[in-house]
């Protein structure tokens, strides 16, 4: 099988990825304040999906209503 170049680099990025992933995933969600306003971020449950991979990570990214006052309900991220 030939060996593409860059593979063993996309293969580390997934790694790193997928640990980010689990990372965020566990962490419990803690208050949060915006470094703009100071305004407690909400959290919005996002999904991340990677090709290839059997399950997704549900994670909550925190982000502020006064700064970012509609944000999508859900979003989904395919990496
Ligand atoms: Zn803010």
């Amino acid at each position: 099988m030939r060996h593409l170049p860059g593979t063993e680099r996309h293969d580390e990025l997934v790694e790193t990825l997928k640990n980010f992933l689990n990372a965020q995933s566990s962490t419990p969600a803690t208050t949060r304040y915006c470094s703009r306003c100071g305004s407690v971020l909400r959290y919005l449950p996002t999904q991340f999906w990677m090709e290839g991979a059997e399950n997704g990570w549900n994670i909550r990214l925190p982000y502020c209503a006064d700064c970012h006052p509609l944000p999508a309900m859900k979003e989904t991220f395919v990496v």
